[in-house]
């Protein structure tokens, strides 16, 4: 049996990475997509190859539909596509809405909202014959709503989670399981302050923020045949926030 080909977006760096290399680690073949740092997404990849799988590093800007239909292309040459991580995702706008200008607002939510449509439109035409698994990466910010920090980004994440739930209805009859993964405060380069993190530890019930492997084993559990009776379902790993 061929192994699994998941597609992780965004998976350069930060969480997107750790996914990546959890992923080699239970046996997938790994397309890692990323927006610009072509150097560090292609070092992530020959690494990871280094362990037999294959992994290799496309870029592809979720927010344009070129690039995703590309980025699914090259993964059908490795094979089957039984896997996708939409990660990618940013927040541009940080601060009180009134201060923020909407065209970085349209930014953000292009990639944390439209990106993620695209990517799930893509998988299912790759996935309809023979079934697969889609991991959302939203974020404990959506039912909490991130005020004075982003509160379009929260919203956006928020409708993360409803297409969650509407798409794995929508798909289930295909074998297609769609399910989100909300972390809570992790520590990466997603932080414009990189301090912040360990300064919100004190809100945090269990008194740190969370890394990136932490996150990447629910994705991989998700993604696993464990879960294969669970869809439509949004993880929380938040440390209790
Ligand atoms: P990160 O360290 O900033 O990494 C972001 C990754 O996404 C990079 O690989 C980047 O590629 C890629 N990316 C950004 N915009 C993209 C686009 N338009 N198209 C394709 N790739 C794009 O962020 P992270 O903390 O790992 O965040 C990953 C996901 O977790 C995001 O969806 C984020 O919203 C979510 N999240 C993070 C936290 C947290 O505290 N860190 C909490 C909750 C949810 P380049 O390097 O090439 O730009």
């Amino acid at each position: 049996m061929s192994a699994p080909l998941t597609i992780v977006t965004g998976g350069s760096r930060g969480i997107g990475a750790a996914v990546s290399r959890r992923l080699v680690a239970d046996g997938h073949d790994v397309v890692i997509g990323y927006r610009s740092d072509s150097a560090t997404a292609r070092a992530v990849a020959n690494e990871l190859s280094a362990d037999g799988r294959t992994v290799i590093a496309i870029r592809a800007d979720t927010t344009d539909e070129q690039a995703v239909i590309d980025l699914f292309g090259a993964a059908a040459e490795i094979g089957t596509v039984t896997g996708l991580v939409n990660n990618a995702g940013s927040a541009r706008a940080i601060g009180m809405l009134a201060n923020n200008d909407i065209e970085t607002i349209r930014a953000d939510l292009d990639v944390n909202l439209v990106g993620v449509l695209t990517c799930c439109k893509y998988a299912i035409a790759a996935m309809a014959e023979w079934g697969g698994s889609i991991v959302n990466i939203s974020s404990a910010a959506a039912p909490l709503g991130s005020p004075g920090t982003y509160v379009h980004y929260a919203a956006a994440k928020a409708a993360v989670d409803t297409l969650t739930v509407g798409l794995s209805k929508e798909v289930a009859s295909l074998n297609i399981r769609v399910n989100a993964v909300a972390p809570g405060i992790i520590e990466t380069d997603f932080h414009r302050d990189r301090r912040r993190p360990q300064k919100m530890a004190s809100s945090i019930p269990l008194g740190r923020p969370g890394v990136p492997d932490e996150i990447a084993g629910a994705v991989s559990w998700l993604l696993s045949a464990d879960a294969r009776y669970a869809t439509g379902t949004v993880v929380r790993v938040a440390g209790g926030m």
